[in-house]
């Protein structure tokens, strides 16, 4: 009897050890040797350099709502495809859309010379023979804010915040809030118009475009960015103490409301097929450029990285699934529909990273991931250690379209990327194919590869749930 106890107890100690041993997050030896393969491999591919190149010369701008957002759709969907992924679908994304049709801008007086502008995303139309006003400047948004009532009344507010240069991009919040909410403001305090110089880094003659938005019982006013030089230009000649008028022409309207696709692909998993992998970057750009950096550099190195791991000769435990989201730069739409739909079944979302800042070197991963996890977190940035990338912190963001379903507590990766010159070419005409270095590519697709095929093998997980 007591023997038999006994047994019995050590039976169900030993199936206890078991289950721990098999939830207890951890990397297996043979995988890691994979990992540094599929890493080697991907430095050597270029695989990503022909997908970003295909996008953009076959497909180019594809703004929501146009006709190059259907281009890009059934080019990812062919794209995937012919990658031999094992699943291909769509799921469709509805959203209101915009037309930006014809906009210029000059100075009336005192000194009458053209301006290069760009109406920002959203705005409204001014009357059709343009709008005429006087020019009244402010250093920031916050200056704005703090004006008193009516300080612009019947005028064009102009915001001259330069936005500064940072490898973290670190000087995009500051600045972005002015594309933001710079008319609501301008608008409360009497203006007709705004202008604020572009939100970038670089001195080009190219106005950046970007969302901005209005607020309910705000008088909606057209909203627009300068060029660089052209916010200098206006700069010059409000010291010379003269009252300075500029005409601005938008012909910017919404549109009818659209469907678009996030477009998906899987390498369908070996073992435990239902469970995955999230990576990918957004399929839309903004109308300007051919949106290789923002972000067909995303869309990508991603690709790219599942498709390496769809060569090797067995498929991963987990599956590895590549988003590329509808909609992102007009307010995440393709990220929120996604998260609305799978909401139900976030269990199963093992962990989730998106590409997008541009197609520089990695030179740092953050995890969001729970803290038994941690030490995996940090397995896998020993991998990509000779890619020159060091472990940083664990407050991963995940990317743009990772927001919604890291609140609602998926864990999520950052690799993130050198952004020194990312705010040069973003949102401006001069996002294009030549900005992109091969080898810097194939560096984020091996990067991605070691996170994406790791993250899919690991015993245990990352954590549901995760602050
Ligand atoms: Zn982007």
């Amino acid at each position: 009897m007591k023997f038999k106890s006994l047994f019995i107890s050590s039976l169900l100690l030993a199936s206890q050890s078991a289950l721990l041993t098999a939830e207890t997050p951890s990397l297996e030896a043979k995988d890691i040797k994979i990992a540094e393969q599929l890493r080697d491999e991907a430095l050597k591919s270029s695989k990503g350099y022909a997908i970003v190149e295909s996008l953009t010369t076959e497909v180019g701008p594809r703004m929501a709502g146009t006709a190059g957002d259907a281009a890009a759709v059934a080019w990812g969907e062919a794209k995937l495809k012919e990658l031999g992924f094992d699943k291909v679908w769509k799921e469709p994304v509805t959203f209101p859309t915009w037309k930006r049709g014809v906009e210029t801008a000059e100075v009336v007086s005192p000194f009458p010379q053209p301006l290069v502008i760009t109406a920002l995303g959203f705005s409204v139309g001014t009357p059709k023979g343009g709008l005429s006003a006087e020019i009244k400047a402010y250093e920031t948004l916050q200056d704005l804010k703090d004006a008193p009532e009516n300080d612009a009344k019947g005028k064009i507010v102009f915001i001259k915040y330069r936005m500064k240069k940072a490898r973290d991009g670190s000087g995009y919040g500051p600045a972005v809030s002015a594309r933001g909410s710079g008319a609501v403001e301008a608008a409360k305090k009497g203006a007709v118009g705004i202008l604020i110089r572009s939100i970038g880094t670089q001195s080009h003659r190219m106005a950046h475009t970007g969302m901005m938005r209005y607020a309910k019982d705000v008088n909606k006013i057209p909203a627009a960015a300068l060029s660089s030089p052209d916010a200098d230009l206006l700069e010059n000649m409000l010291t010379r103490g003269k009252p300075v008028t500029v005409k601005l022409t938008l012909g910017s309207y919404d549109g009818p409301e659209y469907t678009s696709y996030n477009v998906i692909g899987e390498i369908t998993g070996s073992e435990k097929p239902e469970e995955y992998v999230l990576i990918g970057g957004h399929l839309d750009s903004w109308d300007l450029g051919t949106g290789a950096l923002d972000d067909g550099a995303g869309i990508a190195i991603t690709t790219a990285a599942a498709e390496l791991i769809s060569r090797l000769p067995e498929r991963p435990k987990r599956s590895i699934r590549v988003i590329m989201w509808a909609n992102e730069e007009q307010g995440l739409v393709g990220a929120r529909a996604y998260a609305e739909m799978h909401k139900d079944k976030l269990a199963n979302l093992i962990t989730g990273a998106e590409s997008d800042f541009g197609a520089d070197r990695i030179w740092r991963i953050d995890s969001r991931v729970k803290p038994e996890a941690l030490s995996v977190a940090k397995d896998i940035a020993k991998v990509m250690e000779p890619l020159g990338i060091k472990y940083g912190n664990n407050r991963a963001g995940g990317g743009p379209d990772l927001i919604p379903l890291r609140q609602l507590g998926v864990s999520v990766f950052s690799l993130r990327q050198d952004g020194t010159d990312y705010f040069d070419y973003h949102h401006t005409p001069d996002d294009t194919l030549d900005k992109i270095e091969k080898e810097a590519l194939d560096q984020n697709t091996a990067a991605y590869v070691v996170l994406a095929y790791l993250a899919a093998q690991m015993n245990g997980d990352f954590g549901q749930k995760v602050e």
